[in-house]
Formats: C-alpha cells, structure tokens, sequence
C-alpha cells in the first residue's frame, strides 16, 4: 500500500469542483478499499489565482473532508506552474502524485492502471490519449501539429500526452534539480529518465465551463516549449542565412554578366522583392534570437516561479 496525491491545477473552475471533487473522492476510496492505497492518500486543489469563487469551494472541501486540500497561489501563474507548485508542495508527503485537469476531460478510471503500473516499478506513468472523437476538428488540428512539430524540433515528447501523469516521489525529487525559469513539464519529464509505463485513454469532452487555453495561449504555449528545450530554430536560420549568401553570390554573377551585355535598366522587380524578402527574414531571424536572448534574461534574474499564499494541509 503506498500514499496517492492528486494534484489537480484550477482557475476560475467553479463550475466543476463540486463535481470533480465528488469522483474524484469517490475513486480514491474505491482505491483505498481495494487495498492499493493507504488510507492517507490526498486530493490537492491549486488555486492559480482564480477570480471566481474557486478558492472558497475549495475551502469548503477542505472542510468537509480531510480528503482534500488546497494551495493557493498568490497570482495567476500559468497552468505549467500552478501545477509544478503542486507537485512540489507535496512530494515529500507521499509515494507518488498524479497530476490532472479539473475538467475531467482525461478519464479517471486510467488511475487505476496508473497505480498498477506504478506497482509494477514504473516511475513515471505517461497517460496518452488514443482517441480525441470529442475535441473540435480545429483543436485536435492544431493540439497533434504541435506534437509533430515539437518532435521535428528534437524535443523528446511522448505523443498526444498533456499533463495527465503519474510520478513516483523519487522522479518528483529529481524534477526539482531542473530550476530553470522558462519551464516547460512535457519536454523535461522525458529527461529523468527512470522506468516509465503509458496508459491510453479516451479524451472526454469539458463538462462544465470553457477551455483556459484560448488559441493565443496554445501559440505562446508551444513557442515556449520549443524555445525552452530546442535551439534548432536558431540553427535553421543559420542554414537560411548561410543559403540566401549562396543565392546572391550567383546573382552577383549574373548581373555583372547583363551590366557587361548592356542590359541594366531592367530588373525593377527583382530587386523590390528582393528588398522585401530578405528585409521579412532579417525581422525573423532577430526575432526569433531575441525570443532565445529573452529567455537567458529571464533564467539570470532566476526569479521564483511561484509563490504560495497557503497551504491547507492536514493541520489546517
Ligand atoms: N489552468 C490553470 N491556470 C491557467 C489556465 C489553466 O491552472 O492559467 C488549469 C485549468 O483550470 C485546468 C487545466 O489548467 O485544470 C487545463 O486547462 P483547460 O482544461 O482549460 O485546457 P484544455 O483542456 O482546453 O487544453
Ligand atoms: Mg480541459
């Protein structure tokens, strides 16, 4: 019998707590009475600095039942952070965590399999979705793009996993040596290494409520994690750079050869778009080094990425 937390991040999820923490409470005792988990196992609500009243039915769950218990943030941090304030609040408290969405939208019963597979000697335990039959075509679109083109950037991910995942206390302590700033959890679990194990599941659709990620956030979302665990973006451009030179060498050659035949008033057209095009990639290649040179600004200042306002813990 080892000790569960779940870890589930919340902003402005009013609508779903009640429910989600009634199966959620409900598949944790079923677990404790089938003798897999002890009887001091968690359910850890994270209050990302909701606006809602969040924090206050989060309270009233702590007080109904010793079951639950919350962390609240000082502000709102992101979904990647809020979660990692979970895992690392409570990673010493337990024998493995599993993090998931509020929502419910990845299956509840895959907890099952994870603890088996946790038993089995898995450290990490990824939860993958097989089938995404609810999502909206756009959605799915742009949610498997983002994990083809991760891996195109050499980023190690496993495939249509998001943050539903178990990992042992032994992971837990190891993720904690990773400090950098700009954190990115899909690309740096995969780096512990250690025995890891897949559960598939169907994804669900959101019960109650509406998606936190808006398209702006999902762009600035995979930015990020390609950003913070790729630097072939800046390779590539070296290779576009390195490919332009070879064009306008040939060029060079070929407008000497007109200016020496007498044919130079022409060409109007070729040099306006060449102006336009090199000028384009220029603005992309200092951006996309300016987004790189950003992140090391912000890993130097290694600011806290979360602050925790309050813990209600057993002792709360
Ligand atoms: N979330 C968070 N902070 C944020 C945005 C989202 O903690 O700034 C949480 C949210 O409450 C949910 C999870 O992250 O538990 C995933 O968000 P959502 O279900 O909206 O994303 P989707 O499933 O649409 O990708
Ligand atoms: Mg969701």
């Amino acid at each position: 019998m080892f000790s569960l937390y779940l870890v589930i991040p919340c902003y402005n999820e009013q609508e779903v707590l009640h429910e989600t923490s009634t199966q959620l409470k409900a598949k944790l005792e079923a677990l404790e009475s089938s003798g897999k988990i002890s009887g001091n196992s968690r359910i850890v609500f994270v209050d990302d600095g909701s606006k809602d009243r969040t924090w206050e039915i989060i309270e009233e769950l702590h007080r109904s039942s010793k079951i639950f218990q919350g962390i609240k943030l000082s502000r709102n941090r992101g979904h990647q952070n809020a979660l990692l304030a979970g895992l690392m609040t409570v990673k010493d408290r337990c024998d493995a965590v599993i993090s998931l969405d509020a929502d419910l939208q990845d299956d509840i019963d895959a907890i099952d399999e994870m603890t088996d597979k946790y038993l089995e000697g898995c450290d990490i335990v990824y939860g993958v979705r097989s089938a995404r039959k609810t999502d909206t075509f756009f959605k799915k679109f742009t949610a498997e793009t983002f994990y083809k083109a991760m891996t195109k950037m050499g980023v190690e991910m496993q495939y249509n996993h998001a943050d539903y995942r178990l990992m042992s206390r032994r992971a837990l302590s190891e993720l904690e040596g990773f400090k950098e700033v700009n954190l990115f959890l899909r690309g740096i679990v995969p780096m512990l290494g250690f025995k890891s194990g897949c559960v598939y599941y169907e994804r669900k659709e959101r019960f109650a409520g509406e998606s936190k990620y808006p398209l702006k956030k999902m762009l600035a979302f995979a930015m990020e994690g390609i950003t913070s665990l790729s630097v072939k973006p800046i390779r590539m451009i070296t290779t576009l750079g390195v490919g332009i030179f070879s064009v306008s060498i040939i060029m060079l050659i070929y407008f000497l050869v007109r200016y020496f035949t007498g044919h130079t008033i022409q060409g109007w057209t070729s040099i306006a778009l060449s102006v336009w095009a090199i000028g384009g990639l220029q603005l992309l290649a200092i951006g996309i080094i300016g987004e790189y040179i950003g992140k090391i600004y912000l890993e130097t200042k290694a600011r806290p990425k979360y602050i925790v306002d309050r813990y209600l813990d057993d002792k709360e």
